[in-house]
């Protein structure tokens, strides 16, 4: 039986790697359901090669486009956000992949784990927002979530087959970025586009952003939290910038088991499909005599402030990582249209975490209206 695939956010950097690993395995994986945001001419292009039965252009004004282009297909076309919590719950859906960017993620997600689908998790938005109501649903739905993020993938590889009471501490590795090494002073005048410049991984521009103020970090930790139920005290992060080490986690009789890799999202991708298989993939092998030295470093909260603004988070709970999400969303917008500069991105971030009203155990709607009053509040000190 072949596993049915939905990849939701099919055009961008993770739903195009999905779509390789389809390719490359034919007779495991099919798709049923494309969806894009606004990218109708890459969405068509797919549609017509993956011959999925039903596709969703989120942005309406480019419906007609993509309606017209497969009209001699038999493929169902759907426009708008709603239109993709309806296709992830189809019966000939076995797997969401969920690949879109930010927030939006959340409803399409806790749709599909409703519905009992299995989970291929590289929206980590959603986590870090609903973290705890997520899991919760999982649990109750049978719906189980399977880390796509590379260093959850390899936590989660690293743990296959041990008795999760024996971990001591997972290691949360990080490239640094592209400003790893720069001063403080340095990072005042730092732009969007030398952020764009990513040394070993090539991303999506949010994520970059992300990476290069270290709150991709922050959300991973988060992630890991609600992904393996460890406490953010027994998650640590290093620094180990040549992305060779994907994460590891340390045992309580002092064991480390790391799992390691050339920088290949296809990996951790092909993994949550295939799990609990493992199978062939094309392409460069790591070869650890041509890797040179591996290295590891501690992390600069000094320099990257965002880190200890999402460990507050963390700590504070509830609505608060949900309120550090929007603002970043935001503020990391802001940044990459030149509205702002590198230190603002996380000043507005820790403004909006004080003012917005904190609420310690929200609802779905809660989070809903944390979300609005967070942007409109970042939306503003952006401006
Ligand atoms: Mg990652």
């Amino acid at each position: 039986m072949k596993k049915r695939l939905a990849i939701l956010g099919s055009t961008g950097s993770i739903g195009t790697q999905a779509l390789q690993v389809v390719a490359e395995h034919p007779d495991r994986y099919e798709v049923r359901v494309l969806t894009a945001y606004s990218h109708a001419d890459a969405l068509i292009g797919q549609a017509v090669r993956f011959e999925p039965d039903a596709v969703v252009i989120v942005d309406e004004t480019q419906y007609n486009k993509v309606r017209e282009a497969l009209s001699n297909r038999p493929v169902k076309v759907y426009c708008g956000a709603k239109a993709l919590c309806e296709v992830v719950q189809m019966d000939n859906v076995d797997v969401v992949l969920t690949a879109t960017v930010g927030f939006s993620g959340l409803e399409p997600t806790i749709a599909a784990i409703r519905a009992g689908k299995q989970i291929a998790l590289a929206n980590k938005e959603t986590l870090v927002v609903a973290g705890e109501l997520i899991t919760a649903l999982s649990a109750q739905h049978k719906a189980p979530i399977l880390p796509v993020d590379s260093e959850h993938s390899a936590i989660f590889q690293c743990l296959v087959g041990e008795n999760p009471d024996n971990v001591d501490k997972l290691l949360l590795t990080a490239s640094g970025g592209p400003f790893r090494q720069l001063t403080k002073e340095q990072l005042s005048t730092v732009s969007a586009a030398q952020a764009l410049q990513h040394p070993t991984w090539h991303m999506g521009a949010k994520i970059t952003i992300d990476s290069a103020t270290m709150m991709n970090k922050g959300f991973e930790i988060i992630e890991a939290k609600w992904l393996f139920g460890i406490d953010a005290q027994h998650i640590e992060v290093l620094i180990h910038p040549q992305s060779i080490v994907h994460s590891a986690v340390q045992y309580r009789d002092g064991t480390v088991k790391a799992q390691l890799g050339l920088p290949d999202m296809r990996l951790p991708i092909q993994y949550a499909l295939s799990f609990p298989e493992r199978l062939s993939l094309s392409g460069q092998r790591l070869n650890l005599f041509e890797t040179g030295a591996l290295t590891f470093e501690q992390p600069d909260l000094e320099r990257f402030p965002c880190l200890g603004i999402a460990y507050q988070a963390i700590s504070r709970g509830g609505n608060m990582p949900c309120i550090l999400n929007a603002a970043n969303e935001v503020a990391n917008l802001a940044f990459r249209q030149n509205k702002i500069t590198f230190p603002q991105l996380n000043q507005i971030i820790a403004t909006t975490m004080q003012r917005v009203s904190f609420e310690p155990s929200p609802s779905l709607n809660t989070l809903l209206q944390t979300d609005l009053e967070s942007r409109a509040i970042a939306t503003e000190l952006s401006n």
